[in-house]
């Protein structure tokens, strides 16, 4: 079974509301992806760093939300803002499945 990582979001902006602290949520896509979930809006891993992931908002391209997180979990760098609205999604059995 997945389980989910235990997040200390401990950098991010103020402009994050208390509602998206520590709501970082991983689960696989049907293709086996890693996807992040903050807030109801998906991230894609874009790339791996020595010491840090960093994740892209779904929407990249016309979204400019993005968040950078240290490989102990501690979120290092968000950009918080989506020009878009939260996508329709559902988990089932831990397992991502856009609507
Ligand atoms: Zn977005």
């Amino acid at each position: 079974m997945y389980s989910l990582p235990q997040l200390r979001a401990s950098v991010w902006s103020e402009r994050v509301t208390a509602v998206e602290k520590n709501e970082v949520t991983f689960v696989p896509n049907t293709c086996g992806k890693q996807l992040a979930i903050v807030n109801g809006y998906t991230f894609y891993l874009h790339m791996k760093h020595k010491s840090t992931v960093s994740w892209l908002c779904t929407s990249w391209g016309k979204c400019k939300a993005r968040f950078t997180m240290k490989s102990d979990g501690v979120i290092k760098k968000v950009i918080p803002m989506h020009s878009h609205e939260r996508p329709m999604f559902k988990i089932i059995n831990g397992v991502f499945f856009k609507c």
